[in-house]
């Protein structure tokens, strides 16, 4: 039986005539597996994977691009921790995947090697981004994983928009060794599969959220894991049990002008089908979402202005996309002397404001929470005792869309969609990122429509084994 599933998994590895490769151009750079046995040295339990072209590899795709003109040929001496680390549980390294210039966009079409596309119906659609590459190569089953960087929705939106679920852990779970910054205190590395049931193997039961990595400054130390362990229920491997007595929250606020009717709907259906299922479905109010785009917007900006300072020289000019020109000299100014206070630090200002708002909703404490901050909020409110965590228990985890509208089509993209409406498509999916919070979106199909949408479903700090475990139990 071993080798007939292996025959039949390899059968399904096909990869697309060459034609319709290029048009979809999801790849950059590609080791594709052969048909035969993995070699003797690889544990039978292989599975195949892709890697986003902003995290480093070695042998046997030794290029890692950015999708920069400045890297083009850049090959790294070392390779990302996260790779080795699936590397030792079995994955084959088959390809690089496409992406926005260093993770710089929501449709993975300001690319050195030019868009990605996803193929609906023989059409060309946007694939999402930043990580559409890789979103593309799970949906066509050309690999059973894919590694995207989620920032502010890189993962979940072109998981989303292709159909595929992607995952983005808390912040300083998984490490980030080898990935190249963005925006360094947004950024993760996310896992893409079909079912959240690879993913959840992976990160919970082969332990991946356990380990501390030395080489990467904003991996979680050793004590504050356990700390964090602590009253998260399933975070030891245990599998999720269902819905049973699960509290989920629709938070108001993302009921936007922006949102599609038929993405609302696909919503309240699927909040009501998980409620037949034992699941209880609660209204929640996360009043600063409105603020949060434009703080992300500022924060990720200003980090990856003074990232790409160091891309230096006579050929800045010239080594750069648009999008990524555009972003310096939007970052650099908002931590030029004259805007710092207006934007900089406004914008981190709303962020604790969004934080504050998902840790008087969630049912668990935010194991990261500022002491500081609980004392001066109890200065000012009798109501809120030193330890509180601000507000009354209501939900375990938060559902809402991913992205406001379905994947559009690329033309429009390439051709009419202006800034802000790329902007724009980040709205549900950069608040969990400035809290540090995991989240994941699993496939949601809508009425009448070939194209699924994205449900995300959001969790408190450090409770992605739950979180999983729930989203299992909901796709
Ligand atoms: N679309 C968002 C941006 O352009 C998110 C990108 C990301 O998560 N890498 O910043």
């Amino acid at each position: 039986p071993r080798l007939r599933a292996l025959c039949l998994r390899n059968a399904r590895h096909t990869l697309p005539a060459q034609s319709q490769r290029r048009q979809i151009n999801h790849f950059v750079s590609q080791n594709p597996p052969t048909a035969d046995q993995p070699p003797p040295s690889q544990p039978q339990t292989t599975f195949t994977l892709a890697v986003k072209d902003n995290i480093t590899t070695v042998s046997p795709l030794p290029t890692t691009t950015c999708a920069s003109p400045f890297l083009a040929s850049h090959a790294s001496p070392f390779q990302a921790t996260i790779v080795t680390q699936l590397q030792s549980f079995g994955a084959q390294l088959v390809a690089k995947t496409n992406l926005d210039e260093f993770g710089m966009g929501s449709h993975s079409t300001h690319s050195a090697h030019g868009p990605v596309a996803q193929s609906l119906g023989g059409s060309p659609y946007s694939a999402g981004g930043s990580s559409g590459g890789s979103a593309v190569a799970v949906a066509n089953e050309e690999v059973d994983l894919a590694l995207g960087t989620d920032t502010g929705g890189s993962v979940r939106l072109p998981a989303a928009y292709c159909g595929v679920v992607g995952y983005k852990p808390s912040y300083g779970m998984l490490s980030r060794h080898g990935v190249v910054p963005y925006a360094n205190s947004l950024d993760t590395v996310g896992l893409l599969a079909r079912t959240v049931g690879r993913i959840r193997e992976l990160v919970v039961e082969r332990g991946l959220w356990k380990v501390w990595d030395g080489r990467d400054p904003t991996s979680l130390g050793e004590a504050t894991r356990r700390r964090c362990a602590e009253g998260r229920e399933g975070c030891n491997g245990e599998k999720g049990r269902g819905l049973e007595g699960v509290r989920l929250g629709l938070p108001v606020e993302y009921n936007i002008e922006e949102l599609e009717g038929r993405v609302k709907d696909a919503w309240v259906e699927a909040a009501g089908r998980l409620e037949e299922r034992g699941a209880k479905v609660v209204p929640v109010s996360l009043p600063t979402t409105r603020h949060a785009l434009s703080a992300y917007y500022v924060i990720a900006l200003a980090e990856a202005s003074s990232n790409l300072a160091k891309y230096d020289g006579v050929s800045r000019g010239q080594g750069f996309g648009e999008e990524v020109k555009r972003r310096i000299l939007l970052g650099s100014y908002t931590l030029s002397s004259e805007a710092m206070d207006n934007y900089f630090l406004k914008a981190q200002a709303v962020r604790r404001l969004v934080r504050r708002d998902f840790d008087r909703v969630f049912r668990l404490e935010n194991p990261l929470q500022d002491e500081q901050e609980v004392f001066d909020l109890s200065e000012m409110s009798d109501d809120i005792p030193m330890e509180s965590k601000l507000g009354p228990a209501e939900v375990d985890f938060l559902l809402c869309p991913t992205a406001p509208t379905l994947a559009p089509k690329l033309e429009d993209v390439m051709s009419g969609q202006g800034v802000l409406d790329a902007y724009m498509n980040d709205v549900f999916t950069v608040p969990a990122s400035l809290a540090g919070l995991p989240a994941v979106s699993v496939p949601m199909p809508v009425e009448g429509e070939e194209r699924m949408a994205g449900l995300q479903l959001i969790g408190q700090y450090w409770d992605d084994a739950k979180l999983l475990g729930v989203a299992e139990a909901v796709s």
